[in-house]
């Protein structure tokens, strides 16, 4: 979540220089909103009486990159504008990168082709579970995420990672606080200027 912040915040600063717009409150809230939005499902799951222990099928509903990204694009390209249109397939594709490496059994990158699993590099380990293989890529099978998190995963990853400083959330934490820095930093300048 921290690092979709920061890649939102960055992202937004990306489409101002790249465009050479001025960097907005609107991009600048939008930019995070944009890079949360896939884990929307994550709230439909809660909803529906699931926590984060047994969250293993919640990323099947909104984090499917080959139909989320150009569905949201147009949708917003045509009911907004082309500028924040833009702005949501960047931040919509970092976040399934994001969840592609480190937490999780990855994103279904080529779904409706597939509906295998991708992860990429690096996989939490908890401490207490078996170590699992290094990989560059990673392919799980749909059918088989129950055994994986079974035999890999941990249910008490937020606590474990976020609230016991595990190098990945202080990975997040420092890149929230960077990307704060820098968006405020340019704001500042340019005002300045
Ligand atoms: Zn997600």
């Amino acid at each position: 979540m921290f690092l979709d912040i920061a890649f939102g915040l960055i992202a937004a600063l990306g489409v101002s220089t790249a465009l050479q717009i001025p960097l907005t409150w609107d991009l600048m809230i939008l930019g995070p909103l944009f890079a949360l939005s896939p884990d929307i499902d994550f709230l439909i799951h809660l909803g529906r009486g699931g926590s984060s222990k047994n969250d293993d099928r919640h990323r099947e509903i909104l984090h499917l990159p080959l139909i989320f990204i150009p569905i949201g694009m147009l949708g917003i390209a045509f009911l907004m504008n082309p500028v924040w249109a833009l702005l949501f397939g960047i931040c919509a594709l970092g976040h399934f990168i994001h969840d592609s490496i480190g937490i999780g059994w990855g994103v279904q990158w080529l779904f409706p082709v597939t509906s295998d699993h991708y992860s990429f590099f690096y996989i939490y380990q908890p401490k207490h579970k078996e170590p699992h293989p290094k990989k560059v890529v990673y392919r799980w099978k749909n059918a088989e995420i129950e055994k994986l998190a079974e035999l890999y995963g941990d249910p008490d990853w937020i606590r474990n990672i976020y609230l016991q400083f595990h190098p990945y959330a202080l990975f997040e934490y420092a890149a929230l606080i960077a990307s704060v820095i820098e968006v405020f930093v340019y704001r500042h300048y340019l005002i300045i200027v």
